[in-house]
């Protein structure tokens, strides 16, 4: 559900036509709707009231400061990776106190930066991570809490660049090692590891492997507790997935009927229980809007050439994942059928094109052999479902200056991003500095 829609074979978000929207703003462009991320927001939050889960929100799904606040004023907390990401939250107005902060790589400035700031939970990946956190408390003679990240070996069955559950990934430690990490690190006294977390992959289109894995840590959980180790928190990760084509993925309501209760009796003894989502929040919340410059034949092949590509929306050539890509005006009988969102669209007249970008890569695509009406050059493109792993993912690659954002209220949009300029891709180059 989102607030993307067509109208009379135009395309609209919330109040605001969007073919009009680029005449001030130009492409490409990304735009997201408000409605849309409060909407998925509250309905997580809905599904998942009686757990009274603290919501996480990934901050690296879709990081702009304008959108992390409107979450923030929902009640979201962050899930950060980084010390920029945890800037990007305080910045945002987020109590640190609702801050979970993972990662593999935390360098020891990151650390001092999240221990200053108070962070709710380090979400902790290895013992040698833990022992130089706990030493950095220990010289500011402060004190943490710390989420040890457990790998419960589940098949989430996503892309294989996607899926950190499973045992041979760089993420977390396995169920065997957990418990040695308790031994040797349960009673550290700045550092208090009193809390389990899961991140099994995304996205995670079935709410199976979560209950899976939410088993195996609760039965982790009442051995540990068995030895006399405190354990106040279990935070479940993200992954939902998201309808990049339409009804792909269940509701929340579906994922939390399973994993409700699970966690109930954990949330009556006094556990607390956090989420993290990105992409079930940001995906469909944001379009990529573009336009055609030339259209070439090669063979039996067409090419439509736009002005955007992998430079802005990587997850097709790195991911080889799905995007729904449409004119924003169509004629009548163009207009996808309720509003459907598919790779197999079938209506008349569509041509089979690969749509491509400027960049001198041939991974430089966002669909291939895609079914589209006929267009022309000058054309506006949507590419729908792109709110998550989008803008974030951006870079300036070929020396493209990065599209603006712009978010839509109503009948109103605001650019909360400005277009980049070619000074701002020079500028940190301007003043060579001698060392
Ligand atoms: C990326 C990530 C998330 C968010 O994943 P989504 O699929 O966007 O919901 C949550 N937790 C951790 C630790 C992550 O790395």
């Amino acid at each position: 559900m989102d607030h993307f829609e067509y109208r009379d074979g135009q395309l609209w978000c919330e109040g605001v036509n969007l073919d009009d929207l680029l005449d001030s703003v130009g492409t490409p462009a990304y735009v997201y709707s408000r409605r849309t991320f409060e909407d998925h927001y509250d309905r997580l939050a809905q599904a998942f009231a009686e757990l009274d889960p603290l919501i996480c929100y990934s901050i690296k799904s879709c990081g702009n400061v304008n959108i992390c606040k409107l979450l923030a004023n929902r009640g979201a907390g962050m899930d950060v990776v980084s010390g920029g990401e945890l800037y990007r939250a305080q910045q945002a107005g987020v109590p640190m106190a609702k801050a979970v902060y993972a990662g593999v790589g935390k360098t020891d400035q990151e650390i001092r930066q999240a221990i200053d700031a108070k962070i709710g939970w380090f979400n902790i990946e290895s013992e040698a991570e833990f022992e130089n956190i706990a030493a950095i408390a220990k010289r500011m003679d402060a004190k943490a809490n710390a989420a040890l990240r457990v790998n419960p070996d589940v098949d989430p069955k996503t892309h294989a660049k996607t899926t950190t559950g499973k045992k041979e990934t760089k993420f977390g430690v396995d169920i065997e090692r957990a418990h040695r990490f308790f031994e040797a690190y349960g009673k550290d006294p700045h550092l208090k590891l009193n809390a389990i977390h899961l991140h099994i992959g995304s996205p995670v289109y079935s709410p199976q492997p979560y209950v899976e894995a939410i088993r195996k840590a609760l039965d982790m959980i009442a051995k540990l507790r068995d030895k006399g180790y405190e354990i106040n928190t279990l935070d479940i990760g993200g992954g939902f997935g998201a309808d990049y084509e339409s009804g792909q993925t269940p509701p929340f309501a579906d994922y939390a009927k399973q994993i409700v209760p699970l966690l109930k009796p954990f949330k009556e003894q006094g556990g607390g229980v956090i989420l993290e989502p990105g992409r079930s929040v940001a995906a469909n919340a944001g379009v990529l809007l573009t336009r055609v410059q030339y259209i070439k034949t090669g063979g039996s092949k067409k090419f439509v050439i736009i002005d955007s590509g992998m430079h802005h929306l990587i997850r097709p050539t790195l991911y080889d994942s799905f995007h729904f890509i449409w004119p924003t005006r169509v004629a009548p009988m163009h207009q996808p059928p309720q509003g459907q969102r598919s790779e197999k669209i079938d209506l008349p007249g569509l041509e089979t094109c690969d749509v491509v970008g400027p960049i001198c890569e041939s991974g430089d695509y966002l669909a291939k052999g895609r079914a589209l009406p006929p267009v022309t050059r000058g054309q506006a493109l949507a590419v729908f479902s792109a709110g998550a792993y989008g803008m974030v993912m951006a870079s300036h690659y070929n020396a493209y200056p990065k599209p603006p954002e712009v978010l839509i209220e109503g009948k109103k949009a605001t650019v909360i991003r400005r277009r980049e300029t070619y000074e701002d891709l020079v500028e940190p180059e301007l003043h060579p500095q001698p060392v």
